[in-house]
């Protein structure tokens, strides 16, 4: 089976770690993106000046056609079916649990757990066929422990962490390995919100002293995703610095 991954929510911070690390590692790579087609696009040039096999896609992972169809194409343009999928777009908000409003309770479900649940079911025909093939989520540390002002998020990140132990279960006759990386606290776009001082304090408060990188998980999911975790399958890989130890 060629090695062809399909990383959601691609065009920058972790996902975009990810993507350039699969391709280092020969993957052919699916970047997929919300909005920002020119970020993802840049992305795939990028891997292509560098002779790796990259293609865009745009498309809304709580849409289930939407994101079924970007599935397709990025098939159709790598030349196979997806051997790895990589389930990472998501979105995060702090509000107090009172605050939060149906339409964000059913949004941040749509994006963090509709979107997992749509694509597995777009590249899973296919890799049942070939009785081979793995799947990451990207969870979070809050999907392990609470998190005040964060109910919503941490609900959906525990979502996945039950999604991943259920299904590998379920998979695992067929040999397909599905495992979660739960990040803490990483130096994206997503905890800009939290200002300085915090992001300071929060390195602070992690026992290596620092805030993690997109690389670093981009390395847990090469780890997942390699021949060498073979017989991993329903874990939970805490990428975190310590934080919640
Ligand atoms: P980010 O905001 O930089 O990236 C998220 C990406 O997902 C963006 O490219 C965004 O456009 C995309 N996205 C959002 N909604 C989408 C949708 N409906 N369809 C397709 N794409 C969509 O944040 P990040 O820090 O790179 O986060 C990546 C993942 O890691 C997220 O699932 C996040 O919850 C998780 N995570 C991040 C941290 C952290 O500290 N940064 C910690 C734990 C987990």
């Amino acid at each position: 089976m060629k090695k062809i991954a399909f990383i959601t929510g691609s065009s920058r911070g972790i996902g975009r770690a990810v993507t350039v690390r699969l391709a280092e590692e020969g993957y052919a790579v699916g970047i997929n993106c919300l909005h920002s087609k020119a970020l993802a696009e840049q992305l795939a040039e990028q891997l292509r000046a560098q002779g790796r096999e990259a293609a865009a896609f745009q498309a809304d992972v709580a849409d289930r056609a939407a994101i079924t169809a970007a599935i397709r194409a990025a098939e159709e343009a790598l030349g196979g079916p997806v051997s790895l999928l990589v389930n990472n777009a998501g979105i995060a908000e702090q509000h107090l649990f009172q605050d939060v409003t149906d339409a964000f309770w059913r949004r941040i479900f749509s994006v963090n757990v509709d979107g997992a649940f749509h694509a597995i079911q777009a590249v899973l025909p296919a890799m049942l066929h070939e009785k081979a093939g793995c799947i990451v989520n990207i969870s979070s540390i809050w999907g392990q422990r609470g998190a005040s002002c964060e109910v919503a998020y941490s609900t959906t990140k525990a979502a996945l962490i039950g999604l991943t132990r259920s299904l590998a279960m379920e998979l695992a006759p067929s040999h397909i390995r599905v495992n979660c990386v739960a990040p803490g606290v990483i130096n994206t776009d997503m905890v800009q919100v939290l200002g300085e001082e915090t992001l300071a304090d929060l390195a602070r408060e992690t026992p290596l002293g620092r805030l993690g990188t997109p690389e670093d998980i981009a390395n847990a999911v090469a780890f997942l995703a390699d021949e060498r975790a073979s017989f991993l399958t329903g874990q939970v890989l805490t990428a975190d610095g310590g934080f919640i130890l």
